[in-house]
């Protein structure tokens, strides 16, 4: 049993609407289930009704010619294509289709490219660059210090290798398109207060091509497009932050009519660190101090992503202090240098004294014949360093 909607109907490719009418009234009362005892009857009424609704409005009937019937189908269950409404929302507009940044890297992004009522306009035979098409990449703090070349496996869509693009076989059957008269170009006349208005579109039958093909490509199903698994490899440079975006050239949806490709925007993930905070170029880092450290001085080793350096601590450092270490932060993308390293100092309350502890703060206390007072100006200062 076909499911082609022409066949089901027994109507040609070219019929007119009133013939899709006509036909669809006979072969309802054919296959209608109250009179028709064939068990599978209802389905095939079903299918009749489907080919009806989609064939006798305007633009599903220009979308299925244009799809052929699996892809209608499938972009059908998808919540439907928008019937090439044109130009609202570009290939990210709408769509409802899940967050294109989800992935890590591992995007389908072909969805992307039929999400938003692909197609659209389009003069006739013009070329046109393809859409820019979107995904996402996540680094380590570590990666994006050092610079590091990541894999992207994406599915994205690329020009039909057995159509090249076309849409239908190259020895496919083509006759002018009835609806414009081979003129791709659709003219209509609307009486107004202020008079006749002339308008010209796109031929929603045959996408302004002028021509309907009596094959659709078995290989993309009429869209000239198919998707691919693509294995790529972007290059991300010493310094990149979150949110920044890279530009792969050429690398989007294919161009139209000869039209170069589009690119495939990048946008980088930068993960956040366990020990590190980052501020642009700069990095935060706490290193806690012991109570004795703090007291007597030291000299410490502080972790930086460039392997650990030493750094004297002087005696009598407070807890919320900084120290900075000049050149140990992020390179600076596309500029010389690097940030800063802001090494927070955390003195660390000791805690489960042992006996020998215990009674040498508890003499260091009774020693103390003053309480331990502060300068209110030291923690105003330490509030106006964050
Ligand atoms: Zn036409
Ligand atoms: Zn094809």
């Amino acid at each position: 049993m076909s499911e082609d909607f022409y066949e089901v109907l027994g109507v040609s490719r070219d019929a007119s609407e009133d013939e899709i009418k006509q036909a669809y009234r006979k072969k309802a009362a054919e296959y209608h289930p109250d009179v028709n005892d064939d068990p599978n009857a209802e389905e095939e009424f079903k299918r009749i009704q489907k080919a009806k609704e989609v064939l006798t409005d305007e633009e599903q009937r220009a979308a299925y010619d244009r799809m052929g019937h699996e892809r209608f189908e499938q972009a059908d269950k998808r919540g439907g294509f928008d019937g090439g409404a044109g130009g609202a929302g570009g290939p990210f507009g709408g769509g409802g289709g899940g967050d294109p940044f989800g992935g890590g890297g591992m995007g389908d992004i072909f969805e992307q490219f039929f999400g938003g009522g692909g197609g659209g306009g389009g003069g006739r035979g013009g070329a046109r660059q393809g859409a820019d098409l979107r995904t996402s990449v996540t680094v380590t703090l570590e990666e994006a210090y050092e610079g590091v070349t990541k894999q992207l496996n994406i599915t994205r869509p690329e020009r039909c290798p057995d159509c090249d693009g076309s849409g239908h076989p190259p020895g496919a059957d083509s006759r002018s398109c009835p609806q414009c008269n081979g003129r791709g170009q659709e003219t209509t006349v609307r009486q107004t207060p202020l008079g006749r208005v002339q308008q010209t579109r796109t031929c929603s039958r045959c996408e302004g091509e002028g021509t309907l093909y009596d094959e659709t490509c078995s290989t993309c199903g009429g869209e000239g497009i198919t998707r691919e698994d693509a294995s790529l490899e972007v290059e991300i440079p010493g310094g990149i932050d979150s949110g920044q975006t890279l530009r792969m050239e050429r690398e989007g949806a294919p161009g139209e009519g000869g039209g170069p490709n589009g690119d495939l925007l990048v946008e980088v993930e930068v993960q956040d660190h366990p020990e590190f905070d980052r501020d642009g170029a700069d990095l935060h880092y706490t290193l806690p101090v012991s109570f004795p450290q703090a007291v007597f001085g030291d000299s410490v080793e502080v972790p930086t992503l460039d392997g650990p350096v030493e750094m004297d601590l002087d005696s009598g450092v407070q807890s919320g202090e900084t120290r900075r270490l000049r050149n140990k932060g992020m390179p600076r993308l596309q500029r010389r240098g690097r940030g800063d390293l802001l090494v927070h100092i955390q003195v660390v309350t000791p805690r489960d004294l042992n006996e020998e502890q215990r009674e040498a703060l508890e003499a260091f206390a009774e020693a103390s014949d003053e309480d331990l007072t502060v300068d209110q100006s030291f923690f105003e200062k330490i509030k106006s360093s964050f």
